[in-house]
């Protein structure tokens, strides 16, 4: 038996957190596992019930699971609390180094059947299949933030940007080991020409390449990685990177895909893995049917992939996904003539019926 702990969140995450569970359920009764699914709050929705958007009860909850699934957090009506309150500061970054997940794992992958819902040219996107590595415990998200005022009545607003040579060892390690189990391409990306964290980012990936003379390493800058990854993304296997640069480039990797709502993200390094999708909860959609699922339930997908070593049950997730693409089944966000529209739940039980298929 598998224990997961279920975190709706906020916006889109209770809509379409449940299909990731019931594709989960479908999985179970195929492949004859028994899934224990335990929901409790997190985010906004946590702190209106409990005053916190990261109760103790949850966080114990996270510990005691063999996995984590997550959908989004955050919105409008909290924006305005005070900053540890925050459902971002208070509880998506807490719970990410409370379970030690310095491993970010954001694969952006073309489906066949979206070949026209992507901006870009068909000839660039066909083909793609690259996995950013994003540090997610460390960098500018987690430094010291301080304001303080000026003598002209102004402020003056820090944010520091720290990484040690653990950390950078640590995830760079992670990156090699997954690509060798991939193309054997890592590309390394930082500001090593401005910024001093980057400067000892590069000297560490440098030295750990003698290492992994099997694996072709080399290093790009965020602003030319940024560009090179709308030019030519075919040219990337792996791509690791330091927080806030994974963060940016990666809902960028997202257009390749078609939409945010197909790049599913997982976050593992410590006991327990989260899977959560690359996306926000769309405060512009919430409570209208219209979320795509499919990143909760690739990233489902990944949860059994990287936390429970189920990889035929995964690819059995990702065929689906495929199929119904194939299909013509389409959310809002992928729309296009032709396509059949289907809404948030729909679209979960079309991935439904296609993993009963077979
Ligand atoms: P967002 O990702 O929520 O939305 C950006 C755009 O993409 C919106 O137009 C939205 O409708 C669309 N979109 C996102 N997911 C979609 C899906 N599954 N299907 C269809 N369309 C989708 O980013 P944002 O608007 O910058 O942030 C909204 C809130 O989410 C903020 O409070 C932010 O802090 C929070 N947020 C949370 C997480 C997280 O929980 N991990 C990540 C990013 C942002």
């Amino acid at each position: 038996m598998y224990k997961i702990a279920v975190l709706p969140g906020d916006g889109i995450g209770v809509e379409i957190v449940p299909e990731a569970v019931k594709v989960l359920q479908t999985i179970g009764e195929q492949y004859g596992h028994r899934f224990e699914f335990t929901e409790a709050l997190i985010g906004g929705a946590a702190y209106d019930a409990t005053g916190h958007p990261l109760p103790d009860s949850t966080l114990e909850l996270c510990r005691q699971s063999q996995a984590v699934l997550m959908g989004a957090i955050g919105g409008p009506k909290w924006d305005t609390l005070p900053v540890h309150l925050r459902p971002e500061l208070g509880a998506l970054l807490p719970i990410r180094k409370e379970l030690g997940l310095y491993a970010n794992l954001r694969p952006a992958i073309f489906f066949p059947g979206l070949l026209h819902a992507s901006t870009l040219k068909e000839e660039v996107i066909e083909g793609v299949d690259l996995m950013v590595i994003r540090e997610l415990t460390g960098g500018l998200y987690f430094g010291e933030k301080k304001r303080e005022q000026t003598a002209d009545g102004g402020w003056v607003a820090t944010d520091v940007l720290t990484y040690s040579t653990m950390e950078i060892e640590r995830i760079v390690r992670f990156a090699y080991d997954v690509a060798r189990r991939r193309r054997k391409k890592l590309c390394s990306v930082d500001k090593a020409n401005v910024l001093e964290s980057s400067r000892l980012w590069r000297e560490t990936v440098s030295k750990l390449a003698e290492e992994y003379p099997d694996v072709e390493t080399s290093h790009m800058y965020v602003d030319n990685c940024s560009m090179q990854l709308i030019r030519d993304p075919k040219q990337f296997d792996v791509i690791v990177t330091e927080n806030m640069f994974g963060d940016i480039l990666t809902d960028e990797a997202s257009m390749l895909t078609g939409s945010i709502g197909m790049l599913p993200s997982a976050s593992i390094g410590g006991q327990v893995g989260l899977y959560e999708p690359s996306h926000g909860s769309a405060p512009d959609i919430a409570g209208q049917n219209k979320a795509n699922p499919l990143a909760m339930i690739l990233s489902a997908a990944m949860m059994l992939r990287y936390s429970f070593d189920l990889e035929k049950e995964a690819q059995a997730v990702e065929k689906a996904v495929s199929r119904v693409m194939e299909e013509g089944y389409r959310t809002p966000d992928l729309m296009e003539p032709g396509c059949n529209a289907v809404g948030t739940v729909e679209m979960g039980d079309q991935v439904v019926r296609f993993i009963r298929e077979g």
